[in-house]
């Protein structure tokens, strides 16, 4: 090996390794580990060549033990592996490039080869540009391809929360800097971050920089000035801006932006600008609102909406805090698809001091989700009562996550219906329904009277699928005249409704469940992303559904 693999690269290989043992039908818990520890790789700060010539035990980190630290050995000194090698040469010579785009679906891919006789990566790209794949496949190919090809720099805001603290510490303990703290869309807790940005304060700019350049065995500067300074990262971008101490709050403020924030906020005299031109000191952002004659304004309201309107009459809301909440009503168990029992899912909630969780496994016609028939949910229900005489501290409520059929209609008879406390409905099928079916869809579920929630409302996965299209407005309208309520589903990778719909559904009266989805106890976790976003949305603690004591919901929820 002449030049030293950036842990990106390492990391590439694993990811690699794990689709090509995928693609193989190996054990998917190996599959599994070699995602895991793929993802370690790619987050340190630290060079892995480094550790590997330094002989360092890399199974100290999560995720990579013994076998897989030998592969990453194996990949460091020679670029590759064996059995990457091996079965690489498996696969068919013309979706070997395919690998290089883990989002691809390389059984989609060869349908397009086929139809468009063509056979690499690069004709694939040519073939999008000129649109010729949109017109030959249809308007989804083309998006599947374009998303995937595109070398997206964005991070869901969980894998940011995941960076961030290694780069903060790495601009502290390595690189000389005095003091570092995040700013930008993270800090708004925006659900996909464009760059990660940070503020520092160092007394050697160029010296913080040089260091950084080492960052992940690699990191490429691509601009900077005397000031601020954009590096490439294995998991995105980052951009570090000097800040002297004396005007660190007023730094603070204009690296958080939004920009339309900032835009409203020279409006009001005198204005940041001049804050930082005056004599003055602003140590913290609360001198600068103060200054400007404003209340403190949340990091997450600050998208150049009312807020400003709202600060300078004391009348920004109180926003939730995970505290707040005082139950989960979505979370599956190894009865559908999730991965822990329903006891320890019950303990799990428990622990993190909840009252209640609501069970909603999937219902009878999602097969691929082990959805239950209506014995299996009948019994179910039967095991939760026991449950519920037996543990003490949180009670289980009886759910289920109900499919919205095609029609409008429930996954359930009303009669099996009727057995539940209140329901979780969503879409899971027919995403390709246009804008008018799928409102129609949603409006016609609501009617029936057991329709108590509606489940991530547009069906969108963050940097892989937007969700399919629905008329808010009207969706907003039935909820309320039919009393149901909406979901914001905290799964970092759907974070559904949007911030822009909880808006308009708050605005509207609607009380919003914030819920986890979760498939495991971990998972339950995500619950503050989905608050993270109820915040953006404005939402106070009355907004949201599962605040109440759960005496109160099951009164609420009766329709
Ligand atoms: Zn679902
Ligand atoms: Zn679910």
């Amino acid at each position: 090996m002449n030049r030293p693999l950036s842990n990106a690269e390492i990391a590439d290989k694993l990811f690699g390794l794990a689709y090509l043992l995928a693609a193989q039908k190996e054990n998917p818990f190996k599959v599994k580990a070699y995602r895991r520890a793929a993802r370690t790789v790619r987050d340190l700060s630290e060079s892995v060549a480094d550790l590997v010539r330094e002989d360092s035990d890399l199974t100290q980190y999560s995720g990579i033990g013994r076998a897989i630290s030998s592969v990453i050995r194996d990949i460091v000194e020679t670029g590759t592996t064996r059995q990457f090698d091996s079965l690489q040469s498996q696969v068919p010579p013309e979706l070997a490039g395919v690998l290089r785009f883990p989002q691809l679906d390389p059984k989609r891919v060869l349908r397009i080869y086929k139809k468009l006789k063509i056979s690499t990566v690069e004709e694939l790209k040519d073939r999008l540009e000129s649109g010729e794949i949109g017109r030959a496949l249809g308007p989804r190919m083309d998006q599947h391809v374009r998303r995937a090809l595109e070398e997206h720099q964005e991070m869901l805001l969980y894998e940011a929360d995941r960076t961030v603290p290694l780069v903060r510490d790495f601009v502290t303990e390595r690189c000389g800097a005095t003091r570092a703290e995040p700013a930008g869309d993270y800090r708004r807790r925006v659900e996909v971050v464009r760059e990660i940005h940070l503020l520092i304060e160092t007394a050697d700019f160029p010296a913080v920089l040089a260091k950084l350049k080492t960052y992940g065995g690699k990191a490429d500067l691509l601009e900077s000035d005397s000031q601020t300074a954009l590096f490439r990262l294995s998991a995105g971008l980052l951009r570090v801006t000097a800040a002297p101490q004396g005007k660190w709050g007023a730094a603070l403020v204009a690296a958080t932006g939004s920009r339309p924030h900032l835009k409203e906020l020279e409006m009001h005299r005198p204005g940041l600008r001049a804050l930082f031109e005056s004599p003055e000191s602003y140590l913290s952002e609360g001198e600068v609102y103060g200054r400007l004659g404003l209340r403190f304004v949340p990091p997450e309201l600050r998208e150049g909406r009312d807020e400003i309107e709202l600060a300078s009459r004391s009348a920004l809301p109180s926003l939730l805090t995970v505290g707040d909440i005082r139950g989960e009503l979505h979370a599956h168990t190894t009865s559908s698809d999730g991965v822990d029992t329903l006891e320890e899912m019950a303990e799990a909630a428990r622990a993190r001091g909840l009252d209640y969780i609501g069970i909603s496994d999937h219902s009878q016609s999602l097969k691929i989700a082990r959805g239950l028939s209506i014995d299996r949910l009948r019994n179910q229900l039967r095991f939760i009562d026991q449950l519920n005489e037996r543990l003490e501290g949180i009670r289980i409520l009886k759910s289920a996550e109900v499919d919205i059929l095609e029609d409008g209609s429930l996954d359930y008879p009303d009669d099996v219906l009727s057995e539940l406390d209140y329901t979780v409905c969503s879409i899971h099928s027919r995403f390709r329904l246009g804008k008018e079916e799928q409102t129609t869809r949603i409006l016609r579920a609501m009617d029936n009277r057991y329709f108590t929630i509606l489940g991530h409302a547009t069906g969108r996965l963050l940097l892989k699928r937007p969700g399919y299209e629905i008329d808010i407005e009207r969706v907003i309208e039935h909820a309320r005249a039919n009393r149901c309520f909406f979901e914001l589903n905290s799964s970092p990778d759907r974070l559904d409704l949007s911030a822009e719909h909880a808006r308009l559904a708050r605005e509207a009266g609607l009380r919003i469940a914030v819920t986890t989805d979760a498939h495991s106890t971990r998972e339950l976790g995500y619950l503050r992303y989905g608050v993270d976003q109820a915040r953006r949305a404005g939402l106070e603690k009355q907004s949201a559904l599962n605040s109440l004591a759960w005496p109160e919901l099951m009164a609420v929820v009766r329709r």
